[in-house]
């Protein structure tokens, strides 16, 4: 697995790490030896700031970056602040995101809006001004995003078709920014919530769900330098694509 040669000198933002799986991520990747920016909206200030503390704690550095992923602006200043800060960007971890369960009959317009602003364009906002990044630092790059069973398929036993919209949307975006950047793309399994638990583990093979410390290992896994031939692979909830440094990581 990774060692802690191979990434000490990189740097990675998750987005939505004051809780869940955003935060278990930053974990394990300033457990790896990964430098870790967090972020999250204005009202989960105290949460990310205490994930950021406890990067510190284990001897990464870290900072705090609070913007809505939403908005293009302070996706672009964020992503200037990581790097004003810590140099550079190597990982972009796009996990922010909103679940609704909704009846489709029941969704309003501002929630159908809502829900593809938060979970898609902040994706691609992410990614845009990463990719933009890390194409003009020349050393290559990983960017994964939070998928969910949802991007995969409609049928999760959730009436949530919104949401399925946007983790498909996501899918697609990944996979089409990952051929067009010749780079790799990987997928992974995540943990879904709450009431979606059930239905969820009832369609699992393994009979259970994961928890975001399984997501994290395998996001952990998919920025090291071993995944480096993993592409294109359905593995479960979350996809990831790679950028290459100067071609020479295209297997
Ligand atoms: P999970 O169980 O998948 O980890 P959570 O809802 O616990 O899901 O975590 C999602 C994270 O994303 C939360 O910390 C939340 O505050 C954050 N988030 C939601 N919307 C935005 C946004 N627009 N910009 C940045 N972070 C967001």
């Amino acid at each position: 697995m990774s060692s802690t040669n191979e990434t000490s000198k990189r740097i990675a933002l998750v987005t939505g790490a004051g809780q869940g799986i955003g935060e278990a991520i930053a974990l394990r990747l300033a457990k790896d030896g990964i430098d870790v920016a967090v972020n999250d909206i204005p009202g989960n200030t105290e949460k990310v700031t205490a994930v950021s503390e406890k990067i510190i704690a284990m001897g990464r550095q870290s900072s705090v970056h609070i913007a809505d992923v939403s908005v293009e602006d302070q996706v672009e200043k964020m992503i200037s602040g990581v790097v004003g800060k810590h140099g550079g960007l190597d990982v972009m971890i796009a996990n922010a995101g909103i679940v609704m369960v909704q009846p489709l009959v029941d969704t309003t317009v501002e929630q159908w809006d809502r829900i593809f602003a938060v979970n898609v364009r902040g994706v691609f906002l992410c990614y845009k001004y990463a990719a933009k990044q890390m194409i003009a630092q020349g050393r290559g790059g990983r960017m994964v995003a939070a998928c969910s069973v949802a991007g995969k398929r409609g049928n999760t036993g959730v009436e949530y078709s919104a949401y399925c919209g946007t983790k498909f949307a996501v899918r697609g975006i990944t996979q089409a920014a990952a051929e067009h950047m010749d780079q790799r793309m990987s997928e992974l399994h995540g943990a879904p919530r709450g009431d979606m638990m059930k239905n969820y583990a009832a369609r699992s093979l393994l009979g259970h769900n994961g928890t975001p410390e399984d997501v994290a290992g395998l996001v952990s896994y998919l920025v090291s330098k071993e995944a480096h031939f993993v592409t294109g692979q359905g593995i479960g909830e979350a996809i990831a694509l790679r950028l290459a440094k100067d071609g020479l990581d295209i297997a």
